[in-house]
């Protein structure tokens, strides 16, 4: 480990926790990956103002981690700062509106609005992520994405700074959200309509028990490979099943044989079986099928 970051992160005054030699196959819904140098867990996201200018004076990496359930993270691990946001969860409605930090998981927000004869999110039932990485993704289901909901977002930009983002006045689109790499959502604030509980419980029963049957949760995972191909009528896993790719392995890598958009770790795969995977699957589709797929899996950089 560079002695450097530790040294350089001791310098700082956080009321969170610092952690070393973290191992981010614990962080990552695949299981995968090395060591991630530093972790820091801020209390609250307002100590990021001061941390973030401090990385970027020295030179130090750093990128934000929800609960990893769209990256592949490298085995070798990750030299600089992960930001875990696990303590910046606070959230509170007003009327229709929901106003929250971007570390609560999206599940315990859907699970509350209903709670509260709101509706809006509970297409998003079953995604198992935060709503930082939602937002960072526009993350969406059953044909609607968050953005739909969005108001606005706080978020630090790859300078430092602290910014709000009008959502009326960006081009969020179809799993792609206009933020820059290395932007920090911190909180947002989501617009809800008045529901009826029983409905609202029964779509998110609904949303669960369809991503039980497709098998989303039999093994780990890190969701769709690919985002699906916008103005045609077929779909990435689909494609993947028409060249014949479901259950294809390498290593402890595999093509779910439920779903061909799907990769599962199998119990001992590597981010290199991963990757490799992915760019046959690229291959395969692009050379058979003529269309170019382009990936939903982030890698951690
Ligand atoms: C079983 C399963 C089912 C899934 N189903 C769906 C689905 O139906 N629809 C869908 O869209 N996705 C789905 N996913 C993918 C994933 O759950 C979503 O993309 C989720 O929103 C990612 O959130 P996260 O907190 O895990 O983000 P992470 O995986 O931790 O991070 C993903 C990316 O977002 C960035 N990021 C995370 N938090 C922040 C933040 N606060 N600020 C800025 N950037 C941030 C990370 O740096 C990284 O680049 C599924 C995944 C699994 C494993």
């Amino acid at each position: 480990m560079s002695i450097n970051v530790r040294e350089s992160l001791q310098k700082i005054n956080i009321r969170g926790e610092i952690l070393f030699d973290q191992p981010l196959s614990g962080r990552t819904t695949l299981h995968i990956g090395g060591p991630a140098e530093a972790v820091v867990v801020p209390d609250t996201p307002l100590e990021l103002l001061s941390l973030i200018p401090h990385l970027i004076r020295e030179e130090i990496n750093y990128t934000v981690l929800g609960f990893g359930s769209n990256v592949l993270a490298p085995d070798e691990g990750y030299q600089g700062c992960i930001i875990d946001l696990n303590r910046c969860t606070r959230f509170s409605f007003r009327g229709r509106y929901l106003f929250s930090e971007a570390g609560i998981r999206l599940e315990y927000l859907i699970q509350s609005a209903a709670e509260l004869e709101l509706s809006g999110l509970e297409h998003l039932t079953g995604i198992p992520g935060s709503l930082g990485g939602a937002v960072a993704s526009n993350a969406g289901s059953f044909g609607r994405d968050i953005a739909s909901l969005l108001e606005w977002v706080d978020f630090i930009d790859p300078s430092g700074k602290l910014r709000r983002l009008h959502a009326s006045d960006a081009s969020f689109s179809y799993r792609s959200a206009p933020f820059a790499a290395r932007s920090i959502i911190l909180e947002a604030g989501l617009r809800l309509q008045v529901g009826r509980s029983t409905e609202i419980l029964s779509s998110m029963e609904r949303a669960r028990s369809e991503r039980r049957r497709r098998g989303y949760y039999r093994h780990p995972s890190a969701g769709s490979v690919f985002k699906n191909p916008l103005g045609l009528e077929i779909t990435a896993g689909e494609l993947s099943e028409q060249v014949g790719l479901k259950g294809k392995s390498i290593g402890g890598a595999q093509v779910s044989p439920e779903h061909g958009n799907i990769i599962i770790n199998t119990g001992n795969a590597t981010s290199s079986d991963v990757r490799q995977l992915i760019q046959l699957m690229h291959r395969r589709i692009e050379e058979e099928t003529g269309i170019h797929l382009e990936e939903e899996i982030r890698p951690l950089e």
